[in-house]
C-alpha cells in the first residue's frame, strides 16, 4: 500500500498549553484537552473551537482523493 504521509495526523491529549494552529484562531488549548496534531509540521488544532474536527475532515478527504488515483 502506497503511503504518502510519513506521519499521519492524529488526536492527542495536549500536555502543554498552546494555541490552535488555525490562522486567526485565538483559542488556547490547555493541558488535558484534545487536539488534532500534525507531527510533520507540528501543528495542533483545537477541538473546543472545532478546528481539530475540521482538520480531521480535510485530512480524510485528501486521503480519499489519493486513493482514487
Ligand atoms: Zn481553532
Amino acid at each position: 500500500m502506497r503511503r504518502r504521509f510519513k506521519a499521519d495526523p492524529k488526536w492527542i491529549t495536549v500536555r502543554h498549553p498552546t494555541r490552535c494552529a488555525e490562522p486567526n484562531c485565538q483559542t488556547h488549548i490547555n493541558p488535558g484537552e484534545r487536539g488534532f496534531y500534525y507531527p510533520g509540521d507540528k501543528s495542533l488544532y483545537g477541538s473546543r473551537c472545532g478546528h481539530g474536527e475540521k482538520a480531521e475532515r480535510d485530512f480524510a478527504a485528501h486521503r480519499i482523493d489519493e486513493d482514487t488515483y
